[in-house]
């Protein structure tokens, strides 16, 4: 696999009102984007930092998986998102290699993108998203 460039770092916050003023007030970031995530049970805010987005994300349910993320470590760096090209394709050759893949499959993730978590287990600790942009030209 060849990953492009980090298209995003995912940050888990108790709040997200008040995490998106510190990024506006503070580091004179813009929020162009907030989202709903039914299926993993957050809220995201979206800010862009040269080819780098950064993510934020608070939890709307106690067991939702930035819930208990929150509850065992507290907020904080909660991913890291390469993009990479032919995600499939990249998640076949990984499992091969014997990297254990949270998803198997791509599925929808926040913007749109196809994303798939790596298991922090093969990655030296840090929970690993891959992310393509779906081909909607061809
Ligand atoms: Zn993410």
């Amino acid at each position: 696999m060849k990953a492009t460039h980090i298209e995003h770092l995912g940050i888990a916050v108790a709040n997200l009102q008040a995490a998106i003023d510190y990024y506006e007030n503070v580091l004179g970031l813009k929020c162009y984007a907030i989202e709903e995530v039914e299926d993993q049970r957050v809220r995201t805010a979206f800010f862009k930092i040269g080819q780098t987005k950064i993510e934020l994300l608070e939890s709307t349910s106690p067991d939702g998986p930035i819930g208990k993320f929150i509850e065992k470590k507290g907020a904080g760096i909660h991913h890291i998102a390469f993009a990479v090209e032919g995600l499939q394709g990249t998640l076949d050759e990984l499992k091969e290699k014997g990297i254990r893949l949270i998803d198997e499959k791509p599925r929808p993730g926040a913007e749109g993108l196809n994303i798939a978590f790596l298991h922090p287990k093969s990655t030296g600790g840090v929970l690993t998203e891959l992310c393509e942009k779906p081909n909607r030209e061809k």
